[in-house]
């Protein structure tokens, strides 16, 4: 039905100049466009909704039967950095290793860019990024003329009502099914819940501990149940310390005993899935660069947003076509040994956004620059200087930030004392 499954070429991104298509022919075969509406974190809940009875929804990923559902969203978690890390991870490597039951995917997709503004929304609504419109951590608002935050720092001038206009799975699934989200408290009612993940019961619990009782109460509190547990804890041990430390193996092992514990708290006919909205790389602090020292690399550029590895940049009013063809071999140049340049008719015609309604495109750089190695861009003019301290990253469309597990964790029963299934 969509171009998403071709690989991009020059001959086959149309709608762009013949010098910019020339460009992109010259550098590495980019990947291809993540598997929506197949094998993406977008058709999640959408498939869960769909086992739960909404007639709305499809069971694409092809899900087994259960009346609850319980969908474990873990912040950074890479397929490659699980399987890498699974000595860490003990109960979860059996889980691996056991899983040989049902069609589902074991594999899914982020959505582009692999950041958690974009995937997360992609798991809220069931859409595509060209469609919900959250297409970074932050982009340019054409309205306002000025790049906005849509995650933490959340512009006032954006309502997330409008920015984000379809309707969430928790939306579609009310009177029908329960459904719960579990996260921190400050996410209750931020912005970023309500664009894309608003219309659920809120539970909000600090601890991971915490977090696991929580989802198992919501889940044994109604025959019927859709519980959706946050899980921030790795993402925020990466970013610091790297995926490659001690620091990130902690974290990895709080995870493992609390899906453990969840497991067997659980209701017995708990389907409990576990995934994540992106991967990770570490990028070592030669390879942090800032950008902006480089006049060639921001020539006719009004402004630059989005991820150290999945950059946007916007044109000036009036720029030519000319101008944005110098501005790519400046890029090229420099970095055409680390990074992907294309032009935004070139990303979205290769169906990275998936398909992309018109008040979307604006918010889409004019060029787009994408970390092919261990690297990352900063725009120093505009970033705090902590930003250059971040280890861990992601954003862009490599094997290890795109790809995350999908992992169906059994019950195992009441702990200690408790029935066993
Ligand atoms: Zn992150």
């Amino acid at each position: 039905m969509h171009g998403w499954a071709a690989p991009i070429t020059a001959a086959n991104a149309v709608g762009v100049s013949e010098a910019a298509g020339a460009l992109l022919a010259g550098q590495p075969e980019l990947p291809r466009p993540p598997s929506y509406g197949k094998a993406s974190i977008g058709d999640l809940l959408s498939s869960a909704a769909a086992v739960l009875g909404h007639a709305g929804s499809r069971n694409v990923l092809g899900l087994p039967a259960a009346p609850r559902i319980c969908v474990v969203l873990v912040d950074g978690l890479g397929k490659s950095l699980l399987a890498k890390r699974a000595a860490h991870a003990p109960f979860l490597r059996t889980v691996l290793a056991d899983d040989s039951g049902g069609s589902h995917p074991r594999t899914l997709h982020a959505a582009f860019p692999s950041t958690t503004a974009t995937s997360l929304s992609s798991l809220g609504t069931g859409q595509v990024p060209g469609q919900h419109g959250m297409v970074g951590y932050d982009v340019l608002d054409p309205g306002q003329d000025k790049v906005v935050n849509l995650l933490g720092n959340w512009d006032g001038g954006v309502d997330p009502l409008r920015w984000q206009p379809f309707p969430t799975i928790f939306e579609q699934l009310a009177g029908s099914v329960p459904t719960t989200t579990v996260s921190l408290p400050k996410f209750a009612d931020s912005p970023m819940t309500r664009a894309a993940l608003r219309g659920s019961e809120f539970r909000g619990a600090t601890s991971s501990h915490a977090r696991v009782e929580a989802a198992a109460e919501a889940l044994a509190a109604t025959p019927k149940a859709l519980v959706y547990l946050y899980w921030s804890e790795l993402d925020k041990a990466g970013h610091s310390h790297g995926a490659d430390s001690p620091q990130w193996e902690r974290a990895l092992e709080e995870l493992d005993a609390g899906m453990k514990r969840l497991a067997a708290t659980a209701p017995a006919n708990t389907l409990i899935l576990l995934t994540a909205d992106h991967g990770m790389v570490d990028v070592p602090r030669s390879a942090r660069v800032d950008y902006s020292q480089h006049p060639e690399l921001v020539a006719g550029v009004r402004h630059t947003a989005g991820e150290p590895r999945m950059v946007h940049l916007y044109l000036d009013d009036g720029a030519t076509a000319a101008g944005r063809d110098a501005l790519m071999s400046a890029w090229l140049e420099r970095y055409g040994k680390l990074a992907w340049v294309l032009t935004r008719d070139q990303a979205v015609d290769a169906g990275y956004f998936g398909e992309v309604r018109d008040e979307v495109r604006g918010r889409i750089g004019d060029v787009l620059v994408l970390a092919r190695e261990s690297v990352a861009f900063y725009d120093m003019r505009r970033v705090r200087p902590q930003a250059m301290e971040v280890v861990g990253q992601h954003g862009s469309i490599t094997k290890a930030e795109r790809e995350v597990p999908l992992l169906r964790i059994p019950v195992t029963g009441k702990p200690a004392g408790g029935r066993r299934r």
